[in-house]
């Protein structure tokens, strides 16, 4: 079946005592054993609970993949996946990366010993440059957020399968609905489900997709050992926005081609960092690899006077962190989601002052490009009467 059909009727089969289309809420952390040696396949939630198993499996098929774990976050997803790794571990990770698993990795994993190298995923020379006897993995963000930066799954997951590594692809602002990196070669998958899987900025969840039968006993190991589960309420809410994700991703991409067109024309504006524009650097590859775009991108403001101005005149665009829901939101990266990367990483990466990111939502288009037009036009108007 296509993925539409998939995610339209995620859980609406898994009921057949009451037939219920939207699969029941189970809340229940115990379950009775009929008697000694038996069990229903569920006995303690933690482990294993109903509601919270139907999105895992729909996850999983969505993705292609032999395993799926819901977690409690996205960080919560990415702790539980560095667990795999300890003592003399090194790690090889995207350079733009999301400022929370820089910390992660920074501030916590780097206490027990594991290490990270920062660098462009494309540049597999700069990569074996890199790597050391401890490397275990590769870390993808593709694209990378806030500067869209995109890797090649395929050839990098090639590369470190010769090398014995493990490639770990981000597919937050992707989805399965657009690119699956599992088909492309990589081991383990995971979502910022808090994002577009969700997609009404209303949950936050996480997601591991696994490939193989090892790796997949050993994360189901480690997402029990560690208990940063899902509840059951917002696997049950993450369900229901998932059903709409087809339908979502597709004005999201529609909105954000429009908009990135809009501001690559405006004076005001240096430069759009958008992977459907022809002039980015993976266009091509972003082509081959997925099926489409997000609904987020950056541009970089010719004055970085404008940008308090501008943020403050948005009347329907919110200034606020985070992405992928239906509702407009404009970001300050430098000093919102990037202000753990230190100054001289940021700079090198290009997130400065002048860089706002856009996360489209599904509203009109007409509507929200005299929004950003109005509250540009306004701080220029302030900026030449300073
Ligand atoms: C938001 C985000 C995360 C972290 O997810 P949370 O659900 O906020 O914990 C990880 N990776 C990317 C790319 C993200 O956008």
């Amino acid at each position: 079946m296509n993925i539409e059909s998939r995610l339209a009727q995620i859980g609406s089969q898994e009921d057949p005592r009451t037939g219920a289309v939207n699969y029941p809420i189970y809340q229940s952390t115990a379950f009775r054993h009929p008697r000694l040696g038996q069990s229903t396949g569920f006995d303690y939630s933690r482990t294993k609970s109903p509601t919270r198993s139907v999105l895992e499996q729909a996850a999983a098929d969505l993705e292609n993949a032999d395993g799926g774990f819901a977690c409690s976050s996205g960080m919560a997803a990415l702790t539980t996946i560095f667990a795999l790794f300890g003592q003399g571990d090194h790690l090889i990770v995207s350079l733009d990366l999301y400022g929370g698993t820089y910390r992660l990795l920074e501030q916590i994993l780097s206490r027990y010993g594991i290490t990270a190298s920062y660098v462009d995923t494309n540049d597999i020379e700069a990569m074996e440059e890199l790597c050391t006897a401890g490397t275990k993995a590769v870390l993808i963000e593709t694209p990378t957020n806030p500067l869209m930066m995109i890797t090649d799954i395929e050839k990098v997951a090639a590369w470190a399968k010769s090398k014995g590594f493990l490639t770990i692809v981000d597919n937050t602002l992707l989805t399965p609905f657009l690119q699956r990196p599992l088909d492309l070669g990589a081991d383990i998958v995971i979502h910022s489900a808090t994002k577009y899987l969700g997609g009404h900025n209303d949950v936050l969840a996480g997601l591991i997709m696994t490939k193989g039968e090892e790796l997949t006993k050993k994360m189901g190991f480690l997402h029990n050992s560690l208990g940063a589960v899902l509840g059951p309420q917002d696997s049950y809410l993450l369900m229901r926005g998932m059903k709409t994700l087809a339908l979502r991703m597709e004005r999201h991409e529609y909105n954000s081609v429009k908009m990135a067109e809009w501001l690559k024309a405006h004076p005001a504006v240096e430069e759009v960092y958008h992977p459907a524009l022809p002039h980015h650097p993976g266009h091509e590859i972003q082509k081959r690899q997925s099926s489409g775009n997000t609904g987020i991108f950056s541009f970089r403001m010719k004055d970085a006077r404008t940008v308090e101005p501008i943020l403050r005149h948005l009347k329907l665009i919110a200034f606020a962190e985070s992405l992928g829901g239906v509702e407009s939101l404009l970001t300050y990266p430098a000093i919102q989601t990037h202000a753990d990367i230190p100054e001289e990483i940021r700079k090198k990466v290009g997130v400065d002052d002048r860089l706002l990111r856009f996360s489209v939502g599904i509203e009109h288009i007409e509507d929200l490009i005299a929004d950003l037009g109005a509250a540009i036009d306004a701080a220029l108007q302030e900026i030449e009467g300073a």
